[in-house]
């Protein structure tokens, strides 16, 4: 009653879900999807009930990481979307209900029916862990997210680069803004190591978010290399956690999803 009175929306559950996870990125590119459907994938591994739900309006991505490319979700007796599986998961995504090679010029009112759609009239299976796929940013789009939802918590994503951790804090505030507690940041594209040298290279820099964690006083969940094979694992339809479950990156998500 409080906030309406503030003249915020009231925060709400998602019917048959326990806790919701959002993995969020201000700037875009910086592996956000391909770490959400990783974390996701982990936990589902580790035998966590576990749904993804991709809210990124302009570029959804989980279909084509999920393989699940052109497929359209059916309707349940109560017109609420059935969610897709992949691998064990269960995924709901933006892409699912757009064309996926139409330009989105979208109205703000298509975008805001479209988004109360994927947060409230889902099916969802009975749920320990959604993991949500947030657009990158800190607009109006993520601001009405994570005040409609009740989420226990925020994952930031950022390279070790200055600039992308500049604009991490502002993701980092706009959650503190919102009441959503920062679970931590997860660093991705830190050091590649070379195939052929065998050398490492810090592309972005080696230590960039440790030490803005360490400054911020929140957790690094976790240091993710760059590595062609993620990224290949990715076009592919089958992620690293899938594709090569017993390999060290396999390992690294898997720590971060045992500690969600
Ligand atoms: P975002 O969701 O932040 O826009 P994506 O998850 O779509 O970013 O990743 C952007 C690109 O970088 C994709 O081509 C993806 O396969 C690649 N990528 C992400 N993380 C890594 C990594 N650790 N190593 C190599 N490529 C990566």
């Amino acid at each position: 009653a409080a906030r309406m009175k503030r003249g915020l929306p009231e925060k709400r559950l998602i019917p048959n879900v326990s806790n919701i996870v959002a993995v969020s990125s201000a700037k875009g590119g910086v592996g956000k999807s391909t770490i959400a459907v990783n974390l996701a994938l982990a936990a589902a591994r580790l035998g966590v009930s576990t749904g993804i739900l991709d809210t990124d309006i302009y570029g959804p991505s989980i279909p084509t990481l999920l393989n699940l490319e052109g497929l359209e979700p059916e309707l349940d007796s109560h017109n609420r979307l059935v969610p897709l599986t992949a691998y064990g998961l269960k995924a709901m995504s933006m892409g699912f209900l757009v064309p996926q090679d139409s330009p989105i010029a979208w109205r703000g009112l298509m975008v805001q029916k479209a988004m109360n759609q994927l947060m409230f009239e889902v099916s969802w299976p009975k749920l320990d862990l959604l993991i949500l796929d947030l657009p990158p940013g800190t607009g109006d789009v993520q601001l009405t997210i994570t005040q409609s939802l009740q989420l226990a918590g925020a994952i930031i994503v950022s390279t070790p680069q200055d600039l992308a951790l500049r604009d991490a804090v502002r993701g980092i505030d706009l959650f503190k803004k919102v009441n959503v507690p920062i679970l931590g940041m997860i660093q991705n594209m830190s050091t590649f190591t070379c195939t052929s040298c065998g050398h490492n290279h810090d592309i972005f820099g080696l230590d960039g978010a440790r030490k803005k964690c360490q400054e911020l006083g929140i957790n690094l969940l976790g240091d993710i290399p760059l590595d062609a094979q993620i990224c290949r694992d990715a076009d592919n339809g089958k992620p690293t956690v899938v594709a090569s479950p017993e390999g060290s990156q396999a390992q690294a998500f898997t720590n971060i999803a045992a500690e969600l």
